[in-house]
């Protein structure tokens, strides 16, 4: 293991303690672990139950992948599992926990996790902004009227599976016909 990833695992874990002492549910904080799986490549988070300890597991592809409002959601929804395993010694999907995911706007199913379909690159040479994106929202189909969340100047999208990137509408529109069935 690197430095770097120790970093970005210990990141992960802090913005995930952090998130979860504002979420407004019952659980036992003394008996819930957290860790990062590198490998975990489907699923974005899990709660595994011991029988007296909940472990909450995130996926740092997902971490690198999603933007913090959709891990967030992660996040909540493993807390759901975690109270369920605490409350009743084991957890699913069911009506109990459909309640208490609505109630934190969390998502109901464990998200298949997906590379992001889009990336966002600031074009200034010492910049080093990107940002993922999974729809063809208008800052990923009309760059131009948009700008870099960080130095505020002009940005490039690629799509991811093709390698293919455009700077302007046009250029988006140029991108989708070329790629035809594979877009
Ligand atoms: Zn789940
Ligand atoms: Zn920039």
């Amino acid at each position: 293991m690197t430095d770097e990833s120790l970093t970005v695992d210990d990141e992960i874990v802090a913005r995930a303690r952090i998130h979860a002492r504002d979420v407004a549910i019952d659980v036992d904080w003394e008996c819930l672990e957290w860790a990062v799986s590198a490998r975990a490549k489907r699923r974005a988070g899990a709660c595994r139950w011991d029988g007296e300890v909940a472990t909450i597991v995130l996926s740092r592809r997902a971490y690198e992948a999603y933007d913090w409002a959709q891990f967030a959601a992660v996040v909540r929804h493993e807390l759901v599992h975690a109270w369920e395993f605490q409350r009743h010694g084991k957890s699913g999907h069911g009506e109990r926990f459909r309640r208490e995911a609505r109630r934190l706007e969390a998502p109901r199913h464990c998200e298949a996790f997906t590379d992001p379909r889009y990336l966002l690159r600031c074009l200034g040479g010492e910049c080093t902004w990107e940002s993922r994106r999974h729809q063809a929202s208008k800052p990923v189909r009309t760059p131009e009227n948009y700008r870099c969340g960080s130095c505020g100047g002009d940005y490039e999208v690629e799509h991811v599976s093709s390698g293919r990137s455009w700077k302007t509408a046009a250029g988006y529109g140029g991108a989708k016909a070329a790629l035809g069935e594979e877009w």
